[in-house]
């Protein structure tokens, strides 16, 4: 007789599955990307929800073995064994992904891990001629076969092998991800152990889609890979995706955009309608290419990848086509100022970049970019631009290697005339980097490096520390004939408010008077950070210390504020010796008034110089008197030059 109950307790089973029917409606409703990742648990949600489905189907047809064809109870459980035995195998996989291992190169390294669940699935195949895990008794019904543990062995097997590899790889993955295996396998083993024991009551199907369920919230939830208020994928999306395309040698071609002017939208127009811009913009982007991710990178940088050349261009012409036109929000026409970039990266190298690399070259191109002159500006990054960002990228890592041990690191010196003294009275620190593979590295090349990488404070002290102990050598600075040594220091120093305290453990530690330095802003700098400028450097006048205004007339300094820094002296740039005769003679006129001295930097030749005394400049510099030299020449110059005026 048929009967529709079951001896299994199958209630827990029951509503297990319906969990877990939410959460597959939920992870395949929300957007995902294709990642191993992603497809694995897909595999791995399915997998569940048809084994929970079969254990179910199979409980009632193992009531019903002696009433039902004999080939439907050998099918229905031959599929439902060969699932326990696929699901395990898939958590390896997962485990292995996480581990960052699979790839089409390592493939056929992993086959051995295959072996034990191809042997189990065969011998399953086999048991309607073997009878080894099951088989239908005419007068029992259904009965397990000798072989019967071996689906448990196997489990286990594959229980050891992914803790093992998680354990291995636990480096490689994130804290969550190891976590979320660990307890996985956890859950997996003492439910099985429990079925084993009772084998009436269904609960290693529950077991399992409580573990995918956790795995979907920790790890798995596609909406923590989502920017709500964009609907762009995250960061953190991007560079998981990145790496999963580098390992997969994928080719992928990529297009963004910055929009340099969203802090002043946001300003203007305030935040929410800032964000609705970055809305717009990340649908335009969504909509322009059907095969295509799109990424919020930060603020206001959107990052499409795509592996279609097709979608590319058409990614391409829609940002240069829609970008400079106006952008309706809140009621108002917004026009944007923005850099896009294109690169098919894979196209350019013979290696696929790491998620790092191609960061680094969008960072690249949209700092160098975001005052360009035109309101949106397209840069495809080429071979020459590639190979550009590469060498920055080594001097950046020499530099910082350089800051550490202070190898091929050095400060040479240039000294200052005083027109009235007829005398060296100063000199200028400049710092020189020698590397012995990228060549002799010059200032205006890794200063800016330094600054955009963060270490220029590092820098900074290294050659105040340096200039210290240059003048402690010396005894003092008189004993050159000197008063004072200028040293360069950047804009991003004041941005930290450790300055004034590090000059004063400084020079206290090399027992330098503080009056006898001088400490050069440029002119841009002076301008971008005013008041934190005004605030530190009174605090670093108190100590003795003083400050000069260098490069004056390369930038658009607001002359109404800088003049209100406590500058004592000025450095004119030397492109002013290019000009009029009048703007330099008039700024040197302006700045006496002001109690300010004045430098002419970069004089050359003889009539520089007459020109100069002529207009009643204080100090020279330049190579007319003498280069930057190491401290040995400079003081063996200095020596030979009293000497001489001796
Ligand atoms: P700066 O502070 O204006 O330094 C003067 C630059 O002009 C030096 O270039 C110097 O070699 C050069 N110079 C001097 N006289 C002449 C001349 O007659 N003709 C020409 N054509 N050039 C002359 P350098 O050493 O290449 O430094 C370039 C810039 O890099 C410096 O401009 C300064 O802004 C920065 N820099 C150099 N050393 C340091 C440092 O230790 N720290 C920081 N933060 N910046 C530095
Ligand atoms: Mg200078
Ligand atoms: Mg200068």
């Amino acid at each position: 007789m048929l009967s529709f109950t079951t001896s299994y307790k199958i209630e827990y089973e029951l509503s297990a599955l319906i969990f877990l029917a939410i959460i597959i409606s939920r992870y395949f409703g929300a957007r995902r990307f294709p990642n191993q990742k992603n497809h694995i648990f897909a595999f791995i949600l399915w997998t569940t929800a048809l084994d929970m489905i079969l254990d179910i189907v199979s409980s009632f047809v193992i009531d019903n073995a002696l009433a039902i064809p004999e080939f439907v109870t050998y099918a229905i459980n031959t599929a439902f064994y060969a699932l326990q035995i696929l699901l395990p195998v898939l958590m390896t996989m997962y485990a292995l992904v996480l581990s960052r291992y699979i790839s089409k190169a390592s493939i056929p390294r992993l086959i051995p891990i295959f072996i034990p669940s191809a042997v189990a699935l065969l011998a399953l195949l086999a048991n309607p001629l073997t009878k080894w895990f099951f088989y239908v008794d005419s007068a029992l019904g259904y009965m397990h076969g000798s072989g019967f543990i071996s689906l448990y062995i196997t489990l286990l097997i594959y229980i050891i092998a992914t803790f093992v590899i998680a354990y291995a790889n636990r480096k490689r993955m994130q804290k969550a991800e190891f976590g979320t295996i660990c307890k996985f396998l956890l859950i997996v083993f003492i439910s099985v152990a429990a079925q084993f024991m009772y084998p009436k009551i269904l609960v290693s199907g529950v077991a399992i889609a409580v573990a995918v369920i956790l795995m979907y919230f920790t790890i798995q939830n596609p909406d923590s890979m989502v920017d709500s208020a964009t609907g762009a994928f995250t960061y953190e999306a991007m560079q998981t995706f990145l790496s999963d395309r580098a390992q997969a040698r994928d080719m992928i071609q990529l297009v963004a955009i910055k929009i340099n002017n969203i802090p002043r939208i946001n300003e203007l127009l305030g935040i929410s309608n800032g964000t609705l811009l970055l809305r717009q913009l990340c649908g335009l982007l969504r909509e322009s290419a059907a095969n295509s991710w799109v990424f919020r990178m930060r603020g206001g940088c959107f990052v499409a990848i795509t592996n279609s050349a097709d979608d590319y261009h058409k990614l391409r012409d829609c940002l240069e086509k829609r970008a400079p036109e106006a952008w309706v929000i809140g009621g108002v026409d917004v026009l944007l100022q923005a850099t896009i970039c294109c690169a098919a990266i894979n196209e350019l190298l013979p290696e696929p970049p790491s998620p790092e690399e191609t960061i680094n070259y969008l960072e690249t191109v949209f700092i160098q970019n975001e005052r360009a002159e035109s309101r949106i500006k397209t840069v495809t990054i080429g071979r020459e631009l590639l190979d550009k960002i590469r060498r920055k990228t080594a001097v950046e890592s020499a530099l910082r290697k350089a800051l550490e041990s202070g190898e091929g690191l050095e400060l040479h010196f240039q000294p200052i005339y005083s027109v009235k003294e007829k005398r060296f009275e100063s000199a200028e620190a400049l710092l020189r980097f020698r590397h012995p593979s990228l060549g002799s590295i010059p200032p205006s090349e890794f200063v800016p490096i330094a600054e955009s990488s963060g270490f220029v404070t590092a820098m900074d002290e290294f050659v105040i520390r340096r200039a210290c102990e240059f003048i402690r050598s010396c005894g003092d600075l008189r004993n050159l004939g000197l008063k004072t040594l200028q040293i360069n220091i950047s804009a991003l120093e004041f941005m930290q408010r450790r300055l004034p305290e590090m000059i004063d453990e400084i020079t206290a530690q090399y027992r330098v008077n503080p009056a006898s330095l001088c400490f050069e802003i440029t002119e841009t700098a002076a301008t971008e950070s005013y008041e934190l400028l005004r605030e530190c450097m009174q605090d670093i006048r108190k100590t003795g210390c003083r400050f000069a205004l260098d490069d004056f007339g390369t930038g658009y300094a607001n002359i109404s504020q800088v003049i209100q820094l406590p500058f004592s002296m000025v450095k004119l740039d030397r492109s002013l010796l290019g000009g009029p005769d009048i703007v330099v003679e008039d700024l040197a006129h302006m700045f006496r008034h002001m109690d300010c001295l004045t430098v002419i930097e970069g004089v050359e030749t003889k009539e520089q110089v007459d020109l100069t005394t002529q207009i009643d400049i204080e100090y020279i510099q330049g190579f007319y008197y003498a280069r930057p030299m190491p401290a040995k020449d400079f003081t063996a110059f200095l020596k030979a030059s009293g000497e001489q005026a001796g």
